[in-house]
């Protein structure tokens, strides 16, 4: 299968990297564009072994399953420019926020294969979280290659599109929370007289173990933190803390503004 991304930016190139690192796809097989004034974004993607070109008819007619992984601004443009090249042979990845299918699948030929994709930053570290929808002429078998594809740079599930806002909201969005969380715990460590740098890897090993609990213990998360609770102990006492503060109710929240916000822009 040979792949080609239309962007060569922070998420295609994660993707990229993901395909290659898993064994599925050589770099040979990979071909990527990016506008002249964009070339550092192409040396690093020459860098990693892949075809490069400034030309995005090119992607697609040298690649079965194209990304686009530009800016949302930029897609009606790249839509324009890649509709002559396209057939029915083609998958159109789009991972482009807040551009819907419909939105997509109107920029180009009747009966294109379209698929959305919300992923996450994490992709770069192999550890994002996706959700795509399948667009109205996609075919069997296509919602596996997404997975597939996707599952390189961690973990991908199909939805309906109607999901793609609060998915947005809550794994796309995310990371941005949890890093304010681990550098709010660091602070924390540093106030009570940890050095800065211990402060800051133990508060991200923290998150990473806790989630690691969620997913391997299949364990309700209320009932993982009960369990580290002991009568009058030091975790009932800080949970105290954040319960004052709302801290559920805060997080609710910003998944819901986010959410809100990813609706608006499409
Ligand atoms: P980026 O700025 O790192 O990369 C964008 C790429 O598009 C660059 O290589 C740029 O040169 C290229 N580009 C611009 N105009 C172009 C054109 N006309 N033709 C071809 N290429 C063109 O952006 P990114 O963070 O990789 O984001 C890409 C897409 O992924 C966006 O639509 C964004 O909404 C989506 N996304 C990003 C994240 C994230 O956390 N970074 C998460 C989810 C979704």
């Amino acid at each position: 299968m040979k792949i080609g991304f239309i962007g060569a930016g922070k998420m295609a190139q994660a993707l990229a990297r993901g395909l290659i690192n898993s064994g599925r796809i050589t770099a040979d097989n990979i071909i990527a564009s990016s506008p002249k004034r964009d070339e550092f974004f192409l040396d690093q993607c020459k860098a990693m072994g892949l075809n490069t070109t400034h030309e995005n008819a090119e992607v697609v007619q040298k690649s079965d399953v194209i990304f686009l992984a530009v800016k949302p601004a930029h897609v009606s443009k790249v839509a324009s420019e890649i509709a002559p090249a396209l057939s029915k042979e083609h998958l159109v990845v789009s991972i482009a926020l807040g551009i819907t299918l419909r939105n997509i699948e109107s920029l180009l030929p009747t009966k294109s294969r379209v698929v959305r994709v919300m992923p996450n930053t994490p992709s770069v570290v192999r550890a994002g979280a996706s959700a795509f929808a399948m667009g109205s002429a996609c075919r069997d078998g296509d919602a596996e290659t997404v997975e597939r594809l996707l599952s390189t740079v961690g973990f991908a599930v199909e939805v309906p599109e109607i999901h793609i806002d609060p998915v947005t909201g809550l794994s796309g969005s995310g990371p941005s929370y949890m890093f304010a969380v681990i550098e709010g715990l660091a602070d924390g460590g540093v106030k009570v007289g940890l050095p800065r740098d211990l402060a800051l890897k133990l508060a991200a090993y923290t998150l990473l173990g806790a989630a690691k609990m969620v997913l391997e213990t299949g364990v309700h998360p209320a009932q993982l933190k009960d369990d580290v609770q002991s009568p009058a102990g030091s975790s009932v006492y800080g949970m105290h803390k954040l319960e004052t503060g709302g801290l559920k109710g805060i997080l609710m929240d910003a998944v819901e503004a986010a959410t809100n916000r990813s609706k608006a822009t499409g």
